[in-house]
């Protein structure tokens, strides 16, 4: 998967080469740049993690890295994007958790893991680690799913309408890894007046360890 997407990649860059110097606009030295500087991004970090063309989720600036806040480092850092395949997925995840979190399922009210937990630590995707949610923001609600009043922070969770279902609902994914949590209503309490009402399966929790 990862071969042929570097193959293509090159293709795609030899072709491009070739269309300027048909067009009589390249420079000479313009090709070997780019492919200079596309090889080493391609065969390194970026290797483990990206596999396969990711699945719709909108461009962000710098494609394949996303600026996500760490609650273990307590700042923001920039990790590279998650994209694994449908078999990986269901290798690495249980049938629950792969439904939920790539196929957008939502499980059954009040069967999740964590809908009635109140221990202190970070909820984390489930599928890439992500920190999503702190359980500081964790409210009931009644409804059977874990709610939080906001994510750890905006930039770790990416919103978008979704009208599956006959309903227009704002779904919530993981920004990192693009796995479906849930959804974000309007009627939660301050001082957001959000309910992320996330799904268990698509979370991990890690408690607090001071
Ligand atoms: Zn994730």
């Amino acid at each position: 998967m990862i071969q042929r997407t570097r193959i293509l990649g090159l293709a795609a860059l030899a072709a491009a080469g070739a269309a300027l110097f048909a067009a009589g606009a390249g420079r000479p030295g313009a090709a070997p740049q780019t492919a200079g500087e596309a090889a080493p991004q391609a065969a390194g970090e970026a290797a483990p993690q990206a596999a396969g063309k990711g699945d719709g989720t909108e461009a962000k600036p710098a494609a394949g890295t996303v600026r996500i806040y760490s609650a273990e480092r307590k700042g923001y850092v920039g990790v590279g994007r998650v994209r694994k395949s449908d078999e990986e997925g269901k290798e690495e995840l249980t049938p629950e958790q792969y439904i939920v979190t790539r196929k957008g399922g939502t499980e059954p009210a009040f069967t999740g893991k964590y809908w009635d937990s109140h221990e202190a630590g970070i909820y984390k995707c489930v599928a890439c680690g992500t920190d999503l949610f702190d359980s500081r923001t964790k409210f009931d609600s009644g409804t059977g799913w874990p709610s939080f009043y906001r994510p750890i922070a905006p930039e770790n969770v990416d919103t978008r309408s979704d009208s599956t279902l006959g309903m227009i609902r704002d779904e919530v994914r993981c920004s990192c890894c693009g796995a479906h949590l849930g959804h974000v209503f309007d009627d939660g309490p301050k001082p957001t007046g959000l309910r992320y009402c996330i799904n268990s399966a698509a979370l991990r929790f890690a408690e607090e360890k001071e």
